[in-house]
């Protein structure tokens, strides 16, 4: 595989970073992940205002324009030959003395991308759906920022896993946030879509506001507030939003069935608008 590093594309075994990296010493960095489907990428735009928010938030540098970035992305889908994956791109503050002061603004940014060869789109799982423990939710306060601190939710998805299931929803209070790496979603017996409003509480999905709209436009009403896991428990449906598992229904929460315990028609009926629209606007 060739990954791209700082300026150069060069093969997996020859890229290096330093080890004073911030990113390495302080989880001092931020990522977005953008998929690949028939070769080209699926929001790309929505992904790189992402991710100049992120930068913002944390008054770091942007290594590259936009437009860079895009043909760095393209670059990496043409040497890897890559049809359907995942391009992870990370950004942190660079090298420094190990200091937890933010080294000097010139302090040039470090830029790593790769790509992961993966099947998304006829992924197994979205025709049985998942499976979710609910975890105790103990990030911090800013998740709104996509930084590269993943150490709980990485906790979270193990601790899933010894229990049975596939993934981890994030309870704070009763009131689920989102999944450990994805937006969660229920639909009540009235066909309501409910979702947990924007703040620093979530991560704001890019698949979540594709979804939103597309749901919308098909005559789904929405409706954007925190709901509980009891809620859940209850609802019709349940679904999860991301960029490498589009729409994936949710079928049973801490042991019981979600409404029949199969992919509900609402979630079933969004994956496949979600992936046509997909297909029509990547680029
Ligand atoms: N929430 C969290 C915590 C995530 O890590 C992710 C995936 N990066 C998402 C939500 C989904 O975001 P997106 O649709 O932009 O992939």
């Amino acid at each position: 595989r060739t990954v791209y590093v700082n300026g150069a594309y060069v093969p997996e075994e020859e890229a290096t970073i330093s080890v004073f990296d911030r990113g390495f010493l302080f989880a001092d960095g931020v990522y977005e992940v953008t998929t690949v489907l028939s070769g080209k990428l699926i929001d790309f735009g929505p992904h790189m205002k992402r991710l100049a928010r992120s930068l913002g938030e944390l008054d770091m540098p942007s290594p590259a324009s936009e437009e860079e970035l895009l043909t760095i992305h393209r670059g990496l889908v043409t040497r890897n030959g890559l049809n359907e994956g995942l391009i992870y791109m990370q950004v942190t503050r660079g090298a420094a003395d190990r200091d937890f002061m933010f080294p000097p603004k010139d302090t040039a940014p470090s830029l790593v991308l790769f790509t992961q060869a993966m099947v998304l789109r006829d992924k197994p799982a979205a025709r049985t759906g998942i499976r979710i423990a609910s975890v105790p939710d103990l990030r911090w306060a800013r998740r709104d920022i996509k930084t590269v601190q993943l150490l709980y939710p990485s906790m979270a998805k193990m601790e899933a896993k010894s229990r049975g299931a596939d993934d981890a929803w994030l309870v704070e209070d009763g009131i689920v946030t989102e999944g450990s790496s994805n937006n969660a979603h229920i639909v009540t017996a009235d066909g309501t879509l409910i979702t947990r409003d924007l703040s620093h509480s979530i991560l704001h999905g890019i698949t979540r506001a594709a979804v939103l709209k597309l749901a919308a436009d098909d005559g789904v009403k929405v409706e954007e507030r925190s709901f509980t896991l009891e809620e859940a428990k209850n609802a019709s449906e349940a679904f999860v939003t991301s960029a490498s598992t589009f729409v994936m229904p949710v079928v049973e929460i801490d042991g019981q069935p979600v409404g029949t315990g199969t992919p509900g028609p609402i979630a079933r009926r969004l994956r496949e608008i979600y992936l046509a629209e997909a297909d029509r606007s990547a680029i």
